[in-house]
C-alpha cells in the first residue's frame, strides 16, 4: 500500500546492515531539512481522491493507512522478506486471514500445545465444519509426518506455548512440501521474534505474530502481522484483511513500531535474565521441572541451537501442586501476575486456571515471561515467593 517505491539502491544498502541497525533505522522516511525524525500519525478514515482507486492508494481506511506502511516495511526486513508485513487487529485476526487462504474443508496440521487461542480458533472452525484439524507432538517426526498425508497446511509455533517444545522447521517444512508441494506452511514467530528466529529461511511461506507480545514490548497494545515473500500471497492477505475489516487503530501501529525500535536490546537482556534464572530454578531443589531451551539437557537445546539466535524470555518452572504455584502467583512483588507475554516488566502465569489451556499441560506449571529487570531482584522476588508457597505452614 505504500506509495513511496524505494529506489533500488536503498534497498540493497538496507538489506546489508545489521538486524538490530535495521529494528531502529527502517521506516523513517527520506529525511530532508526539518522532517520528522520519526513517521508521523495519521488519523484518516478517508484519503484524497478523483480518479480510480488502484491497489496503490489508500483510498480509504479499511485498505491502508500511511502509518501502517514503516511498521510493515521494517517488520518485513527483519523477517528477510521484501514485499511489506501486513498488520492485522490482532495476532489472532492474522491467524485468522491465514486460515482464510484454505479451501473449504482444508487439513491443518498443528501443533497440540500451540497458544490455547490458535487452538480454539482452528477447533471453532472445525466445529463450523470449515476446516479438518489434527493436531500433533511436533517433538514426534514421524507422528507429524503421518498428519501431513493429505494435508493443506502445517501451523507450526516454536517454541510453543507454554511448553517450550522446539520444531525441527527445516526437517518438519520439507516434510510438509515434500507431501502436497501446494500446501501452506506457516510459523507463529511470536516467542521467539526476528531477533532470534526467521522462519522463512527455513521454509515456511507465512510467518505470524502476535505483535501484542515481543515486538511492540510494552504491554500496551493487541496487534498482529503476518510475513511473506510471495506478493501474490501478500495480495490475498490484503484481499482478506480489506474484506473482514480485521485492521488495526493507527494509534497501536505507531506505537508497535515505536516498540520495535528497542526490540533487540530488550531480546537481548530477556533472553540473558531467563537463562540465569532458568539455571538457578534448575538447581533449586523446591521447585520440579524447569523448561527452557537454553538447557542443555532440555529436549530443545540441540535444535534451537541450530536453528536460533537465543533461547527466548519464556521460562517455564512446575511446582508440586497447582494450590502452591497459585500461591508463587500471590506472593510476588516484581513479577506481575497476568497473562501475556513479553513486555519489558517480568510477568507470571499459572496457565492452567485458564479452563481451555490443555490438560497435557501439568497443573502446577507456571509461565514466566522474563523481563528487563536486574536479574537479582527478579531472583530474589522469585525465590521469596517459592519459599512462601512450598514450606509447610507452622
Ligand atoms: C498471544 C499469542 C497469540 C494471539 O495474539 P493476540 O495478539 O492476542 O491476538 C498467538 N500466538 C501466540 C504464540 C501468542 O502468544
Amino acid at each position: 500500500m505504500s506509495n513511496r517505491e524505494e529506489p533500488a539502491e536503498a534497498r540493497r544498502h538496507q538489506a546489508s546492515l545489521a538486524r538490530n541497525t535495521r529494528a531502529v533505522s527502517l521506516g523513517r522516511g527520506p529525511g530532508g531539512h526539518d522532517a520528522p525524525v520519526n513517521p508521523p500519525l495519521v488519523f484518516s478514515s478517508t484519503f484524497h481522491g478523483t480518479a480510480e482507486i488502484s491497489a496503490q492508494d489508500y483510498g480509504y481506511g479499511r485498505f491502508g493507512n500511511p502509518t501502517w506502511d514503516p511498521f510493515e516495511e521494517t517488520l518485513a526486513s527483519l523477517e528477510d522478506a521484501e514485499p511489506p508485513a501486513l498488520t492485522f487487529a490482532s495476532g489472532l485476526a492474522a491467524m485468522h486471514a491465514v486460515l482464510a487462504l484454505l479451501p473449504p474443508g482444508g487439513i491443518v496440521v498443528a501443533a497440540r500445545h500451540s497458544y490455547q487461542g490458535s487452538l480454539s480458533l482452528l477447533q471453532t472452525a472445525q466445529d463450523r465444519g470449515e476446516l479438518v484439524v489434527r493436531t500433533v507432538d511436533i517433538l514426534n517426526t514421524e507422528e507429524v509426518r503421518a498428519a501431513l498425508v493429505g494435508a493443506d497446511m502445517l501451523w507450526i509455533e516454536s517454541p510453543t506455548n507454554p511448553m517450550l517444545e522446539v520444531a525441527d522447521l527445516d526437517v518438519l517444512f520439507a516434510a510438509m512440501k515434500a507431501e502436497n508441494s501446494e500446501a501452506l506452511c506457516v510459523c507463529d514467530n511470536t516467542f521467539a521474534t526476528p531477533i532470534l528466529q526467521r522462519p522463512l529461511n527455513h521454509g515456511a511461506d507465512i510467518v505470524v505474530h502476535s505483535v501484542s507480545k515481543f515486538l511492540s514490548g510494552h504491554s500496551d497494545v493487541i496487534l498482529g502481522a503476518a510475513v511473506t515473500r510471495s506478493p501474490e500471497m501478500r495480495a490475498r492477505l490484503w484481499g482478506i484483511r480489506s474484506l473482514t475489516g480485521a485492521v488495526p487503530g493507527p494509534m497501536e501501529v505507531w506505537l508497535a513500531l515505536r516498540g520495535m525500535r528497542t526490540l533487540a536490546l530488550r531480546v537481548e537482556r530477556s533472553c540473558a535474565n531467563a537463562l540465569e534464572i532458568a539455571r538457578r530454578l534448575q538447581g533449586d531443589p523446591r521447585t520440579g521441572t524447569v523448561r527452557y531451551p537454553g538447557l542443555p539437557d532440555d529436549p530443545g537445546y540441540a535444535v534451537a541451537s541450530r536453528q536460533m539466535d537465543g533461547y527466548g524470555a519464556i521460562v517455564c518452572v512446575e511446582l508440586p501442586t497447582a494450590e502452591q504455584a497459585e500461591r508463587v502467583c500471590e506472593e510476588v512483588r516484581i513479577f506481575t501476575p497476568a497473562t501475556s507475554l513479553g513486555g519489558v516488566e517480568s510477568l507470571i502465569e499459572r496457565r492452567r486456571r485458564h479452563a481451555a489451556e490443555p490438560a497435557t499441560v501439568p497443573a502446577g506449571l507456571l509461565r514466566l515471561s522474563i523481563g528487563i529487570e536486574d536479574i537479582d531482584d527478579l531472583w530474589a522476588d522469585l525465590s521469596a515467593a517459592i519459599e512462601l508457597a512450598t514450606t509447610p505452614s507452622r
